[in-house]
Formats: C-alpha cells, structure tokens, sequence
C-alpha cells in the first residue's frame, strides 16, 4: 500500500497550505470543545423522540431467564444474536430502544440516506441470506431491510423487548447471572450479556443562544419528520415546497440531506461552519457477476480485500475501488504500518505532499462545479484530509448553482450565533424561516456501559466504571473484563475500527459467540485474569501511535475533540483491523481456554 501519486507541492506551496491551514483552524477551535452542545434530553428530548412507533405497545415486565442478553438492536447486536443462534443458543435476548431492529439504519430514515461505504462490504451476511445490493451504495431502506432480514433468518424477533431501553446490568453471584433491569419494569436473568450500543448514537443538538425559543417547525436529521415535510427517503418533500427551510450542518448527513431540500423546498439556508470535502461517489447499479457473486464466500472475499486496504495492508487487487481505497494511504497514516515505511521523517514529509495534492484536487472540484465564485470560495475545506470525515457526492455541489439554495457561512462568527422565534441570526442578518433541521451529528461516547448511563455491577457490587477510575480502562482484547463475568462488550474501546464498521462487527459478534460456546463447553464462566489485562493493554500500549503530530494541528470536530487533539496511548489496537482479527483468530486456536474459569472456583474467588 502506497500513498497516491500527484504533482508534487513546492516547500512554497506546502509553507502557504500550512499557515492557511493554521488560520482557519484558529477561526473555529471554541473554548467550549465539546461543551457547546447540548444532549437531546429533558426539554430537548422532543428531538431524540422515537418518530416511527407513535404508541409502544404494552407488555408485561419480564422476570424470566435467558441465555444470553445483547443490548441493542443495530447491526452490532443482530450479528452477536446470530452468531450465538449459529453456535447453538437456544434463547437470545435483544433488548432496543427503537420499535425495530437497525440501529443507526432505523433511526436515520432522511431524505437521501444512503450508505457511502460500498453496500458489497458494508452489508454483513450477504453469503449467509444470499442477497445481493444492486447498488454500488445502497439507500438507508435497504440496509435497514437488510438488518431486519438477518434478523428473521435467525429468528431474533421471537425473544427481542423493543421500545426498550436497558436501564442496570447487575452480577448475581449467587446463581451466577446477570440481572438486566430495563424501563420498563423488566428484571430478567441472562447468562450471558453482550454490550452492542453503538458509538455515534444519541443526536446532539448546538448550545445556540434561543435554540428553545424557535417557534417554527424543527428536528434533528436523525429523527426526520415526513409527516411535516411530505414525501420519503427518496424525495418528493412536497410539504416544503413553499417553505423557508435552515440546516445546520455539512458534516457526512448534510451532505446527503442538502441536494433534496434542495429539488423540493421553497428555499434552503445551508448554515456552514466547517466545509466538507466531498470526493466523487459516481453511485451506479451493479450486477452478481460485478462484483463476482458467483460463487460461496465471496461478500466475505470481498470485504476481507477492502478490509486489507483500508488497514493498510497490501493485496493482490482492490476489489472495491472507491474513493476510500484508494485514498486509503491518507486515511491510514497513523498505523505502525505506514509509519514504518523507512524515515518518519521522510514518511511525514511524503504524507504531506500527497495530502496537500489531494485537497489541491478536492478545491479544484468545488471550482469545477460551483458558478457563483464566492460560494465556491466558501466550500472550500482548508484542512488535511483525513481531519475530518470525508463525504462523497455527486449532487452536493450542483445543488448550490440552484436560485432556491444560500449558503451561509458561519465561521467567523463560531457557527450560528443566536435563534430567535422566527430564525436564525449570522452577524448582521437574521435568516427568517419556516423550519429549522439540525445535521449536527451525536454525542461521541456518551451512551452505554462506557458512559456511565448504564450502570454495571460486577462481582461484589464493583461499577464498571469506579473499577476503571483510578487506572483507566482495563479489558482483554476490548471484550471482557476482570470482576465482570460472561460480559461481553462490542465497540472500539482497547479493540479495533475501520471505516467499514459492520466487518468490525460482526468479527466481534463472532468472537463473542466463540467465547460463549466454549464457556457453555466447558461448563465454565468467561473472565479474564487480571495478569491477562495487563498484557493486552501493555501490547496496546507498546506500537501506540503518537496521533497529537497530526490531530493538535486539525480543524476542530469529533474526530480531535473539537479541538484538543486526540489522546495518545493504548485505546485501541495499533496493527489495523486486518491484524487485530488475525490476531484474535490465533488466540481463540491457541489460548482461548485461558480465559475460562471454572464456575465454583470463579464464584468463590
Ligand atoms: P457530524 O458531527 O459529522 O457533523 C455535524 C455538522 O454540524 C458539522 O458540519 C458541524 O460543523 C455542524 N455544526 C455543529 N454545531 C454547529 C453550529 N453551532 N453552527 C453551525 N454548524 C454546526 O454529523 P453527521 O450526522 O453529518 O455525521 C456523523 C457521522 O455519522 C459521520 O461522521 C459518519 O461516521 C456517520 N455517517 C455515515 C454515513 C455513511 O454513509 N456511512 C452517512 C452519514 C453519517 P463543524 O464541522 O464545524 O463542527
């Protein structure tokens, strides 16, 4: 794997970039980072409100007993319920807050929703279904469809508490099960628990001054409201047609959202604070024969390539060939992978080089397609690239060429300034509208068992997070932990990411099935030793990468908390994804037995 090719920057050039990548940094890092926005809860909460179930139906609590409990319903915990159904659990539990399985895909439903991951890697378990995309990027419908479609195969719905939102996890010592409390009066025991939350899943709204005052229609992109707007995921908003409509934001969603206000609203005020860069997505319908779906395995042929390439590994050829993999060598630069490839800094100088050449290549697109200069000027992203989450759109730009779409710029004045009843004020103007929409993403971190809004009691009453307190997160390879027993956590935390975070998933949900039969095998209970920790977070600790080089010098977002760089040391697993799979695949061949202990020995220690 290489960093792309391009004309080479002059030390001019590259001087030049950097200052201006300086400046417009200090133009938009707050004192506030991440203080500035405010949780979709309490007066708020109208905004994280459930859209597509208007009455949850009523049940009985349930006080029973399960095998193994997943909470949440997404992707995540629909791959954990069907590994463990393969691995020959009888009674699977998913508790989820929606009124349905699909997670991210159920709850973001809005206009244009798509996947921009290619649907061939992204969607899990197409050799499993035998369902195959006809687009290169699928629509959210479809994958929400999708999610559901696994789901029956392996009949998850039968046991599955919607509408539900898991409120304690508390080890019973005695019988040796965790009793999973809800909100709604449930009690129930599982052996097992499984942690599937999800990492960028609770809306979050700006801390504007007057946000409570607007007296017009507003929602967050995530919870869209068709009954106001008209029309579905496909267009054809019919009930903004004489609209004056605000977004804030252009982050991924944005950009997605913008170009269908765009066809069907009266007007739409595009409130900007950072630009996205917003590569080439050339969407085109797709064949079996494609992308080589002819034969057992090839979905996971396929996103075992892409897999490589995005974690910087070499392979033979790039299957997938987007603008993710071949822009992979930017996207990667933090992994020893990279970082080895001879002097760092002749590593670092190179990186810059092709950096520089590839925003030269994204500005020249916004010349390319925007007619008014000063728009064009305005949506030009001064910052490297793999700062923020790149965007890919081919309908982005253009829509700004339209009479009904103004863009307004609000970095110089820290994003929108105040709202009042009627709008929104940038500097001098006040921007009157009819409906306000927030693109303004979700709070990073803050729901599930990492956040502390669910609480878990380990052995002897110990919380998660107070056993974390003093040392810092402690885990074996991100999923289990030292005091918490036939626990299992999904995520990134001490474990690995990608882009493509489904793949991610779903080796996970098979680990975490792996690690259950065997426990069931055994007879025994599923924790590690506290020595075991230890080694995995020195291992982490060891190659960790030094992201401060590159994130202190970021404009601000989630990805360098709004600002503040992103923390060095061992949060997750330094080799890439590709590596880390490797590697678990090994231990679970050769050292899984170490993590089981026998149930009376366990129990009693
Ligand atoms: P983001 O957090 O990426 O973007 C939020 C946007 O709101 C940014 O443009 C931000 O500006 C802007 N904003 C926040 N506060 C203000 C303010 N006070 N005034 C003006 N603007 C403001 O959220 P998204 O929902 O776009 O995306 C979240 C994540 O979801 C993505 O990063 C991606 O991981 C995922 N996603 C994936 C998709 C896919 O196809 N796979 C599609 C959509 C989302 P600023 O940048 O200056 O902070």
């Amino acid at each position: 794997m290489t960093i792309p090719q391009a004309p080479t920057p002059t030390p001019d050039e590259l001087a030049a970039l950097r200052q201006r990548y300086r400046l417009e940094r200090e133009r938009r890092v707050r004192p506030d980072g991440a203080r500035q926005y405010r949780a979709t809860e309490a007066e708020f909460g109208y905004y994280a409100a459930d859209p597509y179930v208007r009455d949850v139906p009523e049940r009985e609590p349930m006080h029973d007993t399960v095998d193994v409990a997943v909470v949440g319903g997404g992707f995540g915990g629909i791959l954990a319920g069907a590994r463990m159904r393969q691995q020959g659990l009888e009674r699977v539990r998913i508790v989820e807050k929606g009124g349905d399985f699909g997670g991210t895909w159920y709850w973001n439903r809005y206009p244009g929703i798509h996947c921009d991951i290619e649907s061939h890697v992204y969607l899990p378990m197409l050799d499993e279904t035998g369902y195959v995309p006809e687009w290169k990027y699928a629509p959210g419908e479809e994958i929400r469809r999708h999610a559901v479609r696994v789901a029956q195969k392996f009949n998850l719905g039968s046991d599955a508490l919607f509408s539900t939102a898991v409120t304690s996890l508390t080890w019973d010592e005695a019988s040796g099960t965790w009793i999973v409390a809800t909100d709604r009066g449930d009690a129930f025991r599982a052996t097992y628990v499984v942690t599937a939350t999800g990492t960028l899943s609770e809306p979050k709204l700006p801390g504007i001054p007057g946000i409570e005052d607007f007296k017009g229609h507003t929602f967050h992109t995530s919870r869209w409201d068709y009954a106001y707007t008209g029309g579905t995921p496909d267009g054809g908003l019919t009930g903004l047609s004489h609209k004056r409509v605000g977004i804030v934001g252009t982050g991924a969603t944005g950009i997605q959202v913008i170009p269908m206000l765009a066809e069907d609203a009266g007007h739409v005020y595009v409130f900007q604070r950072t630009p996205s860069t917003v590569d080439v997505r050339a969407n085109r319908r797709t064949t079996a024969r494609d992308v080589g779906a002819d034969h057992d395995g090839w979905a996971r042929e396929r996103r075992e390539n892409y897999l490589r390439i995005v974690s910087g590994e070499t392979a033979e050829q790039d299957l997938v060939a987007d603008r993710w993999t071949t822009s992979a060598g930017l996207l990667e630069k933090l992994l020893p992978s990279f970082r080895r490839q001879g002097d760092r800094k002749a590593f670092e100088a190179a990186y810059e080089a092709a950096d520089a050449a590839k925003m030269n290549e994204l500005r020249a697109r916004v010349e390319q397609t925007v007619t008014d200069p000063d728009t064009a000027r305005k949506l030009k992203p001064w910052y490297r690239y793999a700062c923020k989450r790149p965007a890919f759109s081919d309908k982005y730009y253009p829509a700004f060429n339209r009479g009904n779409v103004t863009l307004v710029d609000t970095a110089d004045t820290h994003g929108i300034e105040r709202v009042t009843e009627h709008g929104v004020v940038v500097g001098d103007t006040t921007y009157e509208l009819d409906c306000l929409i927030f693109a303004t993403g979700f709070s990073v971190g803050t729901s599930g068992i990492h956040s502390g809004k669910l609480p878990v009691h380990g052995r002897g009453g110990t919380q998660l997070l107070h056993a974390w307190a003093r040392q810092g997160p402690r885990t074996l390879h991100g999923f289990t932990s030292n005091g918490f027993p036939n626990l299992i956590q999904m995520g990134s935390l001490q474990n690995a990411s990608s882009v493509n975070f489904t793949h991610i998933l779903d080796e996970q949900a098979v680990h975490a099935a792996a690690l259950v039969a065997a426990a069931e095998a055994e007879g025994a209970l599923i924790e590690p030793a506290r020595e075991a920790e230890d080694d995995w977070i020195a291992a982490l600790a060891k190659d960790a990468p030094d992201h401060e080089w590159f994130h202190a010098e970021c404009t601000p977002g989630y990805y360098n908390r709004e600002g503040r760089g992103r923390p060095n040391g061992p949060t997750a697993y330094p080799h890439g994804a590709f590596a880390f799979h490797e590697l678990l695949k090994r231990w679970r061949e050769e050292s899984m037995g170490e993590i089981l202990q026998t149930r009376s020995s366990a129990q009693s220690s």
